[in-house]
């Protein structure tokens, strides 16, 4: 930041007529920074406290506020801990990466909140799926979005599928994802209400849209002892709450969860 100039100084300004504030460095009046270093300024990866988003501290942080409101399985803080999340937002909101709040992605939709993302996967891994063993097997996702929370999914996952149905946004996730090389990942442009036949069954399904009610694709893709974790709109409100299924030999068991906010789920493909 350049000093302003000093009192009674007459424009132009030469260097030597222009007085130092108390303390500060001599050099006062920086040159113009040239328009590309502006940018790479402005795109500089360092979060609010100090810590480059590079650094493991940054996300040591988000866990433990993730643990500060409740969150418990360390798989999930785990997985948490080693994304990168400001990899996926624009340039301009990296700093708020590792806020817990959600950011445009573009075309409408958002990243979930790294707290949504941890609740979620937690409750995925209840259920009959608490006993596969420290990873949630086969798991669907539908909503990819800029892919934060397929990357988190799949390094506690056996193989995951992720259905996007806005073609821009999965070619992008597609781009940023094949950077990270997570195992294991499948990125499918498609409508999700369809789930993904070819690769059921599964073992856990995550929906990041809500609509009125469950597709019965999903609830046909789920493998029994398997585990749905979805938000859902209440009948005749404007409210989502987030609803599991638990799929048993005898059919599905529904519980309610707490209030949610997500994007609306849409039938067919977009562009
Ligand atoms: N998973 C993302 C959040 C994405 S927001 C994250 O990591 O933060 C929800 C996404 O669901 C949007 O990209 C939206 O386009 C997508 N979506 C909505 N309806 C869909 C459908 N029927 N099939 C696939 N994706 C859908």
């Amino acid at each position: 930041m350049t000093s302003p100039p000093a009192r009674g100084a007459k424009f132009p300004l030469r260097l030597d007529e222009v007085g130092s504030a108390p303390n500060s460095s001599r050099a006062v009046l920086r040159p113009q920074r040239l328009l590309a270093h502006a940018h790479r300024d402005a795109t500089r990866r360092i979060a609010p406290g100090g810590l480059g988003l590079d650094s493991d501290d940054v996300r040591m942080r988000m866990v433990q506020r993730l643990r500060g409101i409740g969150v418990v399985n360390e798989q999930v803080l785990e997985a948490m801990a080693t994304v990168q999340r400001h990899r996926f937002v624009d340039s301009a909101l990296v700093t708020q990466a590792y806020e817990d709040t959600s950011l445009p992605i573009g075309h409408g939709q958002t990243i979930s909140k790294p707290s949504v993302v941890a609740r979620m996967i937690e409750l995925l891994f209840g259920g009959a799926n608490a006993r596969r063993g420290g990873h949630l097997g086969r798991t669907l996702e539908i909503g990819t979005g800029c892919g934060y929370q397929a990357a988190v999914l799949s390094a506690v996952s056996q193989h995951v599928v992720s259905v996007e149905r806005l073609r821009p946004l999965h070619d992008k996730a597609r781009e940023l994802l094949a950077q990270m090389r997570p195992v294991h990942l499948r990125l499918v442009y498609g409508d999700g209400m369809l789930g993904h036949p070819p690769n059921a069954p599964y073992d856990s399904i995550i929906a990041a849209a809500g609509g009125d009610a469950l597709p019965p694709a999903w609830l046909e893709q789920l493998a029994v002892g398997g585990r749905l974790v979805s938000p859902l709109r209440k009948a005749g409100t404007q409210q989502q709450v987030l609803v599991v299924v638990d799929r048993t030999e005898q059919g599905c068991k529904h519980t309610v969860f707490e209030a949610v906010n997500f994007v609306p789920l849409r039938s067919g493909l977009g562009t």
